[in-house]
């Protein structure tokens, strides 16, 4: 039994499916639409800008999907046939000639006149040379037909297909040497908070060290961003304001920190001055406070700076927009059904991404879920998402969300 609970006080706390919906309308009005010719070898990470059509059959003739003989079935009565070539891969060979075979060997263009080929554990060949064949063959046997994978003309990858090593190799077997990607996406990183120092400094009373900084700068490059890594911001509203002027020629800015009602949100302040703010209370924890605006124009994300939070609210809302802004058409991570590995009896009003990993396919958490505690994620391979109003058993259907989906 799969008992769901009361759907708890959301008061006026936003699905972060609404969320999701809001800042994707926004990332598909601002698409980037400049784009770059890079070499095949440098697309890692990137995103198609056009689609990609076959100029060529592939393969481009038939050949031979084993190392044995090519023959015209109609040509074996029973009687061993005289091998007239040999055809390795990479030659052209001459037409089949009649009542013979060729020996032939895997990825070797099939001859005319052949209509199959029989693996050579299949063969025996006499003391004269001529082979025979031991079992029953079927037409088309063992032959790769021109155009089996793709024809001229065919849809390869439509643009907005992020490419990685698959999409590269696929491209070199249609011959491609460069493609066509959407620019890299300017994202400026910004961490704000009075408490924050740089890893490498002595940590000074009430000091802790920037760990979003890092995180986010490093993710972003992975997701093939342009990062422009803008420092540590003081709770100090004319340091915000400067701060904020200097960043020019940016897509986004994304901020950590100082999104909760707190006093210090001086972020919140400047954006209100010299743009516009809408501030966002998600039904997600780790999570809830979340910062949508303008600046001078350009966009601002503003992520709760508890580590957790960043990386929660990076990986499902940041991250989908981002995509969404190059021309990426499914930006949601893959979820996964598992089974519960433990027990959830009380039912939250805000939507749970716990981290967790699988054993024997079944969902643990870690054992501390605050959203201060970035070690979770750490131990964790993914993040089971039990939904808002839920109590779950052990055994009950979750979804889980591998991080190795959400990190690329
Ligand atoms: P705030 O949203 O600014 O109120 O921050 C919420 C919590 O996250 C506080 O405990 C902050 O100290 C912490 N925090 C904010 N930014 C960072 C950061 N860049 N690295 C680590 N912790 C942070
Ligand atoms: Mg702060």
């Amino acid at each position: 039994m799969n008992p769901v609970g009361k759907p708890g006080k959301t008061g006026s706390l936003m699905p972060v499916e609404t969320a999701l919906a809001r800042l994707l309308e926004m990332a598909d009005a601002t698409s980037i639409l400049e784009r770059e010719r890079l070499p095949l070898a440098q697309v890692q990470g990137r995103v198609l800008a056009d689609d990609l059509l076959s100029t060529l059959d592939l393969p481009p003739w038939p050949n031979s999907a084993m190392d044995g003989y090519a023959l015209r079935m109609a040509d074996w009565t029973g009687e061993p046939l005289v091998v007239s070539q040999k055809i390795f891969a990479g030659q052209a060979p001459a037409p089949l000639l009649p009542g013979t075979c060729a020996r032939i060997f895997t990825g070797a263009p099939v001859p005319a006149g052949a209509d199959c080929v029989e693996m050579q554990e299949n063969a025996q060949v006499q003391a004269d040379e001529r082979v025979a064949f031991t079992e029953a063959m079927t037409l088309g046997q063992n032959i790769r037909p021109q155009g089996q994978e793709t024809t001229v003309g065919e849809l390869i990858l439509p643009a907005g297909t992020r490419l990685g090593p698959i999409e590269q190799g696929l491209a070199a077997s249609l011959g491609c040497a460069e493609l066509d990607v959407v620019r890299k996406i300017r994202v400026a990183v910004l961490s704000t908070g009075d408490e924050l120092i740089e890893p490498g400094q002595a940590l000074g009373p009430g000091q802790i060290y920037n760990s979003n900084r890092v995180l986010l700068c490093s993710w972003l490059q992975r997701l093939g961003c342009e990062v422009i890594d803008a420092g540590i911001l003081p709770d100090d509203l004319v340091t915000t304001r400067a701060r904020l002027g200097e960043l020019k020629n940016v897509d986004l800015i994304l901020s950590t920190g100082g999104v909760s009602v707190g006093e210090a949100d001086f972020l919140g302040i400047a954006l209100r001055e010299e743009g516009e703010l809408s501030l966002w209370k998600l039904a997600i924890k780790p999570g809830k406070p979340l910062t949508f605006g303008h600046f001078r124009g350009v966009p601002v994300i503003g992520l709760p700076g508890n580590p957790a939070s960043t990386l929660v609210t990076f990986a499902l809302l940041a991250r989908p927009y981002l995509l969404r802004r190059l021309g990426v058409k499914d930006v949601e991570p893959l979820k996964v059904q598992v089974q519960a590995g433990f027990d959830w009896p009380i039912a939250g009003s805000r939507r749970e991404y716990l981290r967790g990993r699988l054993e024997s396919g079944r969902a643990i958490i870690y054992k501390n879920q605050s959203s201060g505690v970035l070690r979770s994620a750490a131990w964790a391979d993914g993040l089971v998402e039990v939904m808002e109003g839920r109590t779950l058993v052990a055994g009950d259907s979750v979804s889980f969300i591998p991080l190795s989906e959400v990190l690329l």
